[in-house]
Parts: C-alpha cells; structure tokens; sequence
C-alpha cells in the first residue's frame, strides 16, 4: 500500500460530480463525491478534521471551537493551495496522518527522530479534479479549412498554410495587413519570414492547439512548448502544458500535464521537477550536453460533451513525458 502511494501513479476519474478512486486504507474502489473522500479519509487516520492556527486545537466541526480567536481550518485546505487532498507519511513504518502536527508528534514520540522533513514525506491521495478549462477557443476558434484557407482579398480557396503561403506571396505581396474571417486585423510581423506572418495567424483556427501554463502562450505543437518552457521561463517553475483538440465530430478533449519529477537521460540521476533545476543540472554535470530528461508527471484530461452531465474528468498519474532542447538557448 504504502509503495503504490509512493508511486503516485493512480487512476482518478469524476463523473457526474462523483470522483471514483481506489482507497488504499480499504484497498478497494470506491465513487463519492469531493466532501466524502475527505469524510472517508480522515475517519481512517481517526484524525479530527479541523484545527485552530493560533491554539492549534483540533475540532471535528468548524463550529466547535469557542473562546479563541483564532481561524478553523479544514486540514486539507491547509496541506493544498488546490483542491487536491494530500497527506503525510512517515518514511520509518509509513503511518499516515493528515495534519502535520499529528506525524511531527508521531515522529517525536515513537521514532525519538527530530521534526524533519526528510523524515515524512507529502503525498497526494485524490487529486484536483476540478474539469480542465481553456480560454483558448474564445481567443482563436475553430474553423474549417475550407474557411481557413480562402484569402479574403481575392475569395481565392487555398488548400492549406503552404498553398496559402505561396497564393499571398504571388498576388499580394505589397499588402501588410491582412482581415482574417475572424474578424482579426492580422500584421505584418518581421520576426516570422517571408510571408508566413498571415498563415501563423490562420493555422491558430486548427482544431489542435498547445498552451503553456505559465504564460498563456499558444503554440502549434507540443514540441514547441516544451522548447518554449525550456527558453522563456528559465526560473523555479514546474513545467505545466495544455492541449486543446476541437473536432467537430467530437466532444471537445481538453488535457493538462504537469512533469513533477525529471530523470536526467545522460547520468539517471533524479532532478527537481522545475526549470531552473534542469538549467542547474545541465551546467554543472553536462555542459556540452543537450538538454534530455524524461519527466514522471500526471496527465488531467476533461472531455466536454455537448450536454454538461456528460462531461467527464479523468486524472493519471505516473505518465512519462520526455522534454528535450533541439536549439540551445541563449
Ligand atoms: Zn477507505
Ligand atoms: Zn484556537
Ligand atoms: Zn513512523
Ligand atoms: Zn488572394
Ligand atoms: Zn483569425
Ligand atoms: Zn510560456
Ligand atoms: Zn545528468
């Protein structure tokens, strides 16, 4: 039980506003909703639910505490800044508690171990499933190529970016702005070459599209996030990506992966999950190296039906991801 938590590489799905997981303390599946689990699961530890942050007395109802000040808090508010339920586990026998309080106690009383936190370890237990959402679609929505492809100067239909590419260089070299259907007034852009600056707009109404996290960007394809990560966003940030697919004959699949632990693909050796540490670990081991890790993360991927209760959430862990750099940053 305790290496399957260690892995964190569980299954989760919601549906219908139930979340359907597997509960190690009973080791079968259970289905229930968000405010169940944290029922269930704090009834298995026999913690009390709430604590106090100024007495740091424990409750089992927010409204118990009197005479004090202080803010009641549910425990797993305080372990998450998401919705996500997390917990503590002594490295020694693998007890779990889900107040800190409760292992730093359990360390100090039945291990004689300092509080340290090499000695416990936090681990999730239900994850955020909260459905993936995307701005993406209000910004650039999807559009058939049929609609995509024909020049709005001339009505000429162009197969595709390339044809288009070559219908605009030929007749309509001298133009610098160009009105896409969307109702965008698309510029001319010197860092894109030639004249692709109206095509880059036009594939943006293609039903896939990659989005990173950290600040907002869209990009065509998911190799070119990862790049961009790996080039823009060089400080303590965890690498974190979107896909957004709108086909039209299907439901609309939105998916979030999120790398939390790197192996370095030239020494095995593990890296901290965030940019800055890759970069760290580059200069220092492999400096002539190209950058190569594979990534251990988890994937959160939402389907959107077109009826809102069909709309489904599932969330993997333990998925592998690699991320390289194919042009050296500067
Ligand atoms: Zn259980
Ligand atoms: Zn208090
Ligand atoms: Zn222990
Ligand atoms: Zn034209
Ligand atoms: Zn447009
Ligand atoms: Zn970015
Ligand atoms: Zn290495």
């Amino acid at each position: 039980m305790a290496d399957r938590l260690r892995a964190q590489a569980e299954k989760f799905q919601l549906n219908m506003g139930k979340i359907e997981a597997f509960c190690l303390f009973c080791e079968e599946t259970k289905k229930m909703v968000k405010h169940h689990w944290t029922q269930h699961l704090i009834n298995h530890t026999g913690e009390l639910m709430f604590a106090c942050d100024t007495c740091n007395m424990k409750f089992k109802n927010k409204n118990d505490h009197k005479n004090c000040a202080g803010q009641v808090m549910n425990v797993f508010d305080q372990n998450s800044s998401d919705a996500s339920l997390m917990g503590y586990m002594c490295k020694d026998c693998n007890y779990i508690q889900f107040h800190l309080s409760s292992i730093e106690n359990h360390l100090v009383n039945e291990h004689h171990q300092l509080i340290d936190e090499l000695n416990y370890e936090k681990l999730m237990l239900i994850p955020d499933m909260s459905p993936v959402h995307s701005d993406v679609s209000a910004k650039f929505g999807f559009a058939e190529a049929s609609q995509r492809f024909k020049c709005t100067v001339c009505q000429t239909q162009l197969l595709d970016a390339l044809a288009f590419t070559a219908h605009f260089t030929d007749k309509h070299n001298d133009i610098d702005e160009y009105q896409c259907f969307c109702g965008v007034t698309v510029r001319k852009n010197d860092l894109i070459p030639g004249n692709q600056w109206v095509a880059a707009h036009l594939l943006m109404h293609r039903s896939d599209l990659h989005q990173c996290m950290i600040c907002m960007g869209v990009y065509l394809r998911k190799k070119d996030v990862l790049e961009h990560i790996l080039c823009t966003h060089q400080g303590n940030v965890q690498i974190k990506l979107q896909h957004v697919c709108r086909n039209p004959n299907r439901n609309i699949k939105l998916s979030v992966s999120t790398i939390q632990k790197l192996i370095c693909n030239i020494c095995q050796r593990q890296v901290d999950g965030s940019v800055a540490h890759i970069f760290d670990h580059f200069n220092n081991e492999h400096p002539s190296k190209t950058i190569s890790i594979t990534g251990i993360g988890s994937k959160k991927i939402t389907n959107l039906a077109r009826t809102q209760c069909d709309t489904e959430t599932t969330y993997e862990g333990g998925k592998q991801m690699s991320v390289r750099q194919t042009n050296t940053a500067t």
